[in-house]
């Protein structure tokens, strides 16, 4: 039976170091690292995300803020609240909650973001600096996939790494993160040839489907790290994209759903905004 890689205890470590952290951070520098979240519309969904993000934003000793505009802004109206949260010496972190409502477009926005406050990591100027393994801000999910990998001591120098899936917010940016410490790295993707045969190799699987349970404990290779992305609403409840029953059976390692992935992405988020609070004052 497989060890549990536990999200839910891995995130709040990752909380209590950035509060100590951020508090050494103040008492350096007398600047409190702030994290403006901007939501557009009233989806409950995001307004829950966007609130507990300020609440942890709170936790850790940092300054949350928060900018509402209706559903009805227009581009705009969008583009200059980015502007203006640019210019405020007060934050670091600027965090745009998508999906951005209507006919808005969300690429010109986040492109706007400062990329020295790009706390999502998803500006070019931070993509470039991810490929190139330039110091920079890396995608939260991602980064909390290779947090865990480090938690957990998962050798990654060397090991066969499979990713399932290649969006640029989870597949090729954790791909990129796991090359850059040296992993022999395979991204897959929907037209990839006998997907079985090329998962079985991985030492660490990492899903990012968005398929219910697709993988299974036969396309497992026998003590593989997995790590689940995925989070899907069913009628059974959340499930990631792995099925824990079998993979728990096969695997050396693996994260539930939910408990695992899923709380990391908002305490790498604060560590993110941490991390930009600091490259902003030595730059
Ligand atoms: P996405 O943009 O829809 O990408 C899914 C990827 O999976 C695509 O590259 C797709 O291939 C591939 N794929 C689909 N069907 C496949 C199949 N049958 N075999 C092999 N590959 C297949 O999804 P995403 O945004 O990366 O998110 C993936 C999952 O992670 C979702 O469940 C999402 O909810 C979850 N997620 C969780 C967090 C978190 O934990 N905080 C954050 C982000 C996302 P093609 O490119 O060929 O279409």
């Amino acid at each position: 039976m497989a060890a549990v890689i536990d999200g839910t205890r891995t995130s709040e470590l990752v909380r209590e170091r950035v509060a100590s952290e951020a508090a050494e951070f103040v008492s350096a520098t007398g600047h409190t690292p702030g994290l403006v979240t901007i939501l557009v519309g009233e989806d409950p969904a995001s307004q829950v995300y966007v609130r507990s993000k300020g609440e942890r934003t709170r936790e850790v000793g940092m300054a949350s803020f928060h900018d509402q505009l209706p559903a009805t802004a227009s581009q705009d109206e969008v583009e200059s609240t980015v502007a203006r949260w640019n210019a405020d010496d007060r934050v670091d972190g600027i965090l745009v909650q998508l999906p951005l409502p209507g006919d808005l477009d969300s690429k010109p926005v986040l492109e706007l973001i400062d990329p020295s406050k790009d706390v999502d990591g998803f500006h070019p100027v931070s993509v470039g600096r991810l490929v190139a393994n330039q110091p920079g801000l890396r995608p939260c999910t991602p980064a909390g996939v290779m947090e865990l990998l480090h938690t957990y001591e998962i050798p990654v120098t060397g090991a066969e790494a499979v990713v399932v899936g290649r969006s640029d917010i989870v597949g090729k940016p954790v791909a990129l993160l796991l090359l850059h410490e040296s992993a022999t790295v395979t991204i897959t993707h929907s037209r990839t040839r006998d997907l079985a045969e090329v998962t079985r190799r991985a030492d660490i699987l990492v899903a990012a489907i968005g398929r219910p349970q697709m993988i299974t404990g036969d396309m497992i290779k026998p003590g593989a790290a997995v790590i689940d992305v995925g989070i899907n609403r069913t009628e059974a409840g959340l499930v990631g994209d792995v099925d824990y029953a079998s993979a728990s059976e096969v695997a050396g390692a693996i994260t539930p759903v939910p408990g695992g992935v899923g709380p990391m992405t908002i305490a790498m988020l604060l560590s993110n905004t941490l991390e930009a609070a600091r490259l902003r004052r030595t730059q």
